[in-house]
């Protein structure tokens, strides 16, 4: 069952890749090659052939698999306080859980069915195999673990070695998404407490961001990541969630309104105006002064990360950091907005690109549509235009930049964002609409100057306690 990597804002957020060479001591090695069957492809021979400790460190993929195996197995006893994000799925450790389930780890280089975007896949249940792509060298440690973690989940009860023909499939098939970014994609599970794959996978990194003994960046990493999962993995909205609108103003608070006869949350009084906001689902701030971003709603724990989107960001002179204007993160997608230029990395492509002379952009707007971000530049006057992302990122030019004919003369719009259509005007009012032509103050909130919608959103005050 293929895996499709999730929220690919953890592409930009995590850790750098490493090169591992030279690197796991030997026993350790010795002991998963012992626990473990790992195989890799042998081109030559067209079959698997076991890995021999010695050369694991010769390749980065191995090693990345290697550590991955060890690093789960020292974990230390994981926190098991039974609520509504921690069902004890995993009744004994996550190493235990896996290594009664798996036998064989497959890394499928040059093999197998590791598409675009598929971190590792398991084929039949009975198999006791799974199979980790060369995707996951670039992600850390952590997510590597809860990957194999989701995987081995897709094998339960491999106990069972009759021949019965539900072993010829695996457990917990995942289902069509009805909403979130993954829409109409087969990468969902109905409901957390069914104990699916993204249950299992969601526990243990909710099991790691409760344990004490952890470090804290790794507990950070392991609360981002679960929250990221609830939000976007789950048919049935878990843990009351709410969607809404996030808005912030000119002195940088951040706020999330929810409706027109429910009352405004605010996030954070005040962000310093070295800081930006901006993404979708989970927001993220973008320091200005350090070049790193961080998730900003469980800020007090999660540690800057430097992230290689950011990184661009760094490498800037000085006088060019000075120009950006907003930054945006999405799936897959992000960009840096400057005063006369657009920085856009989709994927592994990257682009830089002069805008149009007439425009002096002031913000992104975002509107998420059928899993799709549409992202907007706004300028000075509130002319929309559009970014040119169902365009290959090197076809972009100044001519792809098309102005919405609908989106005009205002500061930032929200669509769906729970049961309100909410804008924020050019003078920084808010207002609500059914048509976007007739507007209306939203009372109450005169005193509040607007600095733009940053994002739909999606929040509930059991994640903010997690
Ligand atoms: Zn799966």
């Amino acid at each position: 069952m293929g895996f499709k990597f999730y929220f690919s804002i953890f592409i930009f957020l995590g850790a750098p890749v490493c090169s591992w060479a030279s690197c796991l001591p030997t026993e350790a090695v010795e002991t998963i090659n012992h626990e473990f069957q790992l195989e890799k492809w042998d081109t030559a021979q067209q079959n698997w052939a076991r890995i021999e400790p010695q050369t694991v460190c010769q390749s980065d993929f191995e090693a990345s698999v290697f550590k991955a195996l060890m690093d789960l197995k020292n974990l230390p006893a994981l926190d098991i306080q039974q609520d509504l994000l921690n069902f004890n799925f995993l009744k004994t450790s996550p190493y235990q859980f896996v290594k009664e389930r798996v036998k064989t780890v497959r890394l499928a280089e040059g093999v197998g069915s590791c598409s675009s975007g598929v971190q590792a896949y398991v084929s039949a249940r009975k198999s006791q195999t799974i199979y980790l792509c060369p995707l996951l060298m670039y992600r850390s440690s952590l997510e590597a673990q809860a990957v194999i973690v989701h995987e081995t989940q897709h094998l339960d009860h491999p106990e069972d070695t009759s021949a019965k023909p539900e072993l010829e499939t695996v457990a917990h098939p995942h289902s069509r998404c009805t909403r979130g970014p993954y829409l109409k994609m087969d990468v969902c599970d109905d409901d957390f407490s069914n104990g699916g794959s993204y249950a299992t996978h969601v526990e243990f990194l909710v099991k790691v961001a409760r344990t004490k003994a952890l470090p804290l960046s790794l507990r950070n990493e392991a609360k981002s990541s679960a929250l990221a999962l609830l939000l976007t993995r789950f048919n049935q909205l878990p843990y009351e969630l709410k969607s809404g609108v996030l808005l912030q103003t000119q002195n940088g608070g951040v706020h999330f309104f929810t409706g027109l006869d429910q009352p405004m949350v605010t996030i954070v009084d005040s962000l310093s105006p070295e800081q930006l906001v901006g993404l979708r689902h989970l927001p993220t701030v973008f320091d200005l002064n350090s070049g790193t971003v961080k998730n900003y709603i469980y800020n007090e724990a999660l540690a800057d990360t430097p992230g290689s989107f950011s990184e661009v960001f760094r490498k800037l002179k000085p006088e060019n950091q000075k120009k950006l204007v907003d930054v945006y993160f999405g799936n897959n997608q992000a960009c840096f907005l400057f005063t006369n230029r657009l920085y856009c990395e989709v994927g592994p492509e990257s682009r830089v690109l002069d805008l149009p002379p007439d425009l002096k952009p002031q913000r992104f707007n975002i509107i998420p549509l059928y899993g799709f971000d549409s992202v907007f530049i706004v300028d000075d006057k509130g002319v929309f235009y559009s970014l040119p992302f169902k365009l290959e990122l090197k076809d972009w030019d100044a001519n792809s930049f098309e102005i919405n004919k609908t989106l005009q003369g205002i500061n930032s719009v929200a669509f769906n964002a729970g049961s309100t259509k909410v804008a924020v005007e050019l003078d920084g009012r808010l207002t609500s609409f059914d048509k976007l032509t007739e507007r209306t103050p939203v009372a109450g909130y005169e005193h509040l100057v607007f600095k733009k919608v940053i994002a739909p959103f999606l929040w509930s005050d059991v994640f903010e306690a997690l």
